[in-house]
């Protein structure tokens, strides 16, 4: 299938590229040339000047770029995707962005017989480069069983979870799920030396309980260390969270943890850590020890 693949970040590179060895015709955009000039190399895939000129010929368009703002730039004006675009066309968006922008995006392309569907991801680095994603769509049933198959290249579970903006919903829920557990396995961690316990062995014995999870097996060991130069970046996680508490300001939940760990996030933003992974939350609490 001839698809389009706009923005070749963390995320975006790596999904491309599955999307080639899948077997599709893929042609690419990037802002900054050099990544896509690099991608044609790595892929043998092509690429084009502006995101306009990158679909032209595409039944399926993915995007993957930062925020709402970036999304509405690659999307809109005369050189953007929707001035480009076939009518029947597909638009699959892997963008962590707000419900809103999704509703309103899709409700343009509509106005020219364009689909769209939002489709966050999650996974990080690790699990675009290994195909391995998760997917959660919101949008109609007919374009989420047409781009399915195709998210397979890059997708090892996907699912609808609704109209359009249900995918950016549920993406919410998994960042304010994830919050509270980064918080609390700093906090034990943060304990553990200061009641001096050998961390690593700690976590060995109770990661086999209830305390057990993704975060304190995966990221229990660079904690310790105070490593944290990987992983998701604490300016994406608090651009999530700032989009999840927005969201409950209007629906009306009440999202207390989600709130105090966001502030939490910008204490460690103030020791340098914008580009440092979520666990680094353990660095704001150890910041005095001697
Ligand atoms: P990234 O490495 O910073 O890449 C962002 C991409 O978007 C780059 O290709 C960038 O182009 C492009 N872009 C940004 N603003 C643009 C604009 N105004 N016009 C045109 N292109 C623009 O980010 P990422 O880590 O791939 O994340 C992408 C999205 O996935 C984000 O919404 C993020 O929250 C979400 N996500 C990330 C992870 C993760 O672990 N990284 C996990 C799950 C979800 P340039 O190359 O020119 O800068």
């Amino acid at each position: 299938m001839k698809v389009s693949f706009i923005g070749l970040g963390v995320m975006g590179y790596p999904m491309a590229g599955h999307l080639v060895k899948a077997g599709h015709q893929v042609t690419v955009y990037n802002r900054t040339l050099a990544k896509a000039e690099k991608w044609r190399t790595e892929f043998n895939g092509n690429f084009a000047n502006t995101p306009k000129e990158a679909v032209q010929d595409s039944e399926i368009v993915f995007v993957c770029v930062g925020n709402d703002d970036d999304l509405r730039q690659v999307m809109y004006g005369e050189t953007g995707i929707l001035a480009g675009v076939k009518s029947n066309t597909l638009i699959v968006d892997h963008t962590t962005t707000s419900a809103d922008v999704a509703r309103e995006i899709y409700a343009k392309a509509k106005q020219q017989n364009v689909s769209f569907i939002d489709a966050p991801v999650s996974g990080g680095q690790a699990g675009a480069e290994n195909g391995v994603l998760t997917v959660m769509v919101g949008g109609d049933l007919a374009d989420y069983e047409k781009a399915e198959p195709i998210m397979s290249a890059f997708a090892k579970f996907s699912k609808r979870l609704g109209e359009v903006g249900a995918g950016q919903l549920t993406k919410m829920v998994n960042q304010i799920c994830i919050a509270g557990v980064v918080q609390g396995l700093a906090e034990g961690l943060h304990f553990a030396r200061s009641a001096g316990l050998d961390g690593p062995e700690v976590i060995e014995t109770i990661s086999k309980g209830a305390a057990g999870s993704w975060q304190m097996e995966n990221r229990n060991q660079t904690m310790w260390q105070g490593e944290y130069e990987h992983g998701f970046a604490i300016d994406w996680m608090r651009k999530d969270l700032g989009i999840a508490l927005d969201e409950a300001r209007r629906n009306g939940s009440h999202l207390s943890l989600t709130a105090l760990v966001d502030q939490f996030y910008s204490e460690v933003q103030a020791l340098g850590g914008n580009r440092w992974d979520t666990s680094g939350l353990l660095a704001r609490l150890e910041k005095n020890r001697k």
